[in-house]
């Protein structure tokens, strides 16, 4: 059996947490499995150094911004590759360029193209641990690649998915994917299995237990994923094809509050102009969410749509530089805010969901600034300040809890 055991941050954020991992990776090893295990920087590594760079360097060139992360990895693959040498078991470190892992070109947003596995099986043929750094790769230029924040997720989905290992563990702070995040909501429940599609939605509205790219990857490679505790043993939760939803309209809610809003207003209202807007942002890689356009007055109109707030700077440059080009009177942004959603595959066929969802905000004053809806979500933007309120809120109005 082989098996990839990612465990996140705070699972080795100190030498204690990085020989409890070792241990727990033994068990597996002794059982004679071949062992992968995917690691991401230690603790809050991440956010230390991406605040250094902003120190120095309001607005750091994105190469050498990736440069600097992906020596977080490094430090924990190498100390874990310690940890097992000190409890006499052979292990190598690997990072993204030794695997290797290629990627797209893109700094910072960098997908994972392909995969060589010819080292890391050689070294499991000879009965080492294989420790690969989460969340960076190298692109056709040889420069190191990172998949954005949360992306060590993805690395470990796709080791499984070229090694075509029998599963994929995620070790995290939490027993597993809950309702809401049971750090805002203490009383949220556990779900014991949860399908493909549902976690994505889940994942690219805020639930961040999970980057989205890796549900995304594990679904097309069928690859079987677990999300569970590195501290306990408690069951985790199994994210699988048609996992059997628990009959409910809704299963979860989660908030982002990495969101902004962009208000393009007094636009020519004639054709062409959302193209112009979305296609420059496009091209600059940045995503763009909520999109609202109001009806148009006289021979004007306003767009408006959120963005990631990390992307913020960058789209208003971009959307400033071409103002003439895009026709608008004026660039509004704000930042202040965080989408709230709730996602559920029962929710399309039943009008009274997204009722329920804007009483219980009505219930608490919550002012709705923006409104979205897909099949299977329901998503709206509102003050930051309000977000916790309005996710525990919306939670106890499903009776989302046991
Ligand atoms: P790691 O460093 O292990 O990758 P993350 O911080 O990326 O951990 O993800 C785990 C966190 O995700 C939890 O501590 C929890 O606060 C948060 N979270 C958000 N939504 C959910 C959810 N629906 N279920 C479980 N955890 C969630
Ligand atoms: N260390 C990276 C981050 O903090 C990647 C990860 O943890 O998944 O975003
Ligand atoms: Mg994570």
């Amino acid at each position: 059996m082989l098996v990839v055991k990612k465990f996140g941050g705070s699972s080795v954020a100190d030498n204690e947490r990085i020989m409890n991992v070792a241990r727990r990776c033994l068990e597996d090893y002794r059982k004679g499995h071949q062992v992968v295990v995917v690691l991401s920087a230690m603790g809050k590594t991440t956010d230390g150094l991406i605040a250094k760079a902003h120190e120095i360097d309001p607005n750091p060139p994105k190469r050498e911004l990736d440069m600097l992360l992906v020596t977080g990895e490094q430090v924990s693959v190498s100390l874990m590759a310690m940890a097992f040498h000190s409890l006499g078991v052979p292990a190598v470190s690997l990072n993204g360029v030794q695997v290797p892992m290629q990627t797209t070109s893109a700094y910072g947003t960098a997908k994972l193209k392909r995969i060589r596995t010819e080292r890391i099986r050689n070294e499991l043929e000879s009965r080492k641990i294989v420790i690969v750094t989460g969340f960076q790769g190298i692109n056709r230029y040889e420069d190191m690649t990172t998949l954005g924040r949360g992306g060590s997720d993805t690395t470990a989905v796709a080791l499984a998915a070229a090694l075509h290992a029998d599963v994929c563990e995620i070790y995290t702070d939490v027993e597993g994917v809950y309702t809401a995040d049971p750090r805002i909501v203490p009383h949220a429940r556990k779900l014991k299995e949860v399908s493909y599609d549902e976690m994505l939605e889940f994942a690219s509205v805020g639930a961040k237990v999970l980057h989205n790219r890796s549900v995304e990857m594990a679904k097309k490679y069928g690859v079987r994923m677990v999300v569970l505790s590195s501290l306990t043993r408690a069951e985790g939760t199994v994210v699988k094809e048609g996992a059997k939803m628990e009959r409910m309209l809704v299963s979860g809610v989660a908030a982002d509050k990495n969101t902004a809003r962009i208000s393009v207003i007094g636009v020519k209202n004639e054709p062409g102009i959302a193209f112009k807007i979305f296609n420059m942002l496009a091209r600059n890689h940045i995503n763009v969410d909520i999109i609202i356009q109001s009806v148009g007055r006289e021979d004007r109109k306003d767009i408006s749509f959120t963005v990631a707030r990390t992307d913020l700077q960058e789209a208003m440059t971009l959307l400033n530089e071409n103002q003439a080009a895009i026709t608008a009177q004026k660039i509004t942004c704000e930042e202040g805010v965080a989408k709230v959603s709730i996602i559920g595959a029962g929710m399309l066929s039943n009008p009274g969901v997204a009722a329920k969802m804007f009483e219980a905000l009505y219930s608490g004053n919550i002012n709705i600034k923006m409104i979205a809806t897909s099949e299977i979500r329901i998503t709206v933007l509102i003050d930051e300040e309000d977000a916790n309120r309005a996710v525990r809120m919306v939670h106890d109005a499903f009776e989302l809890a046991d």
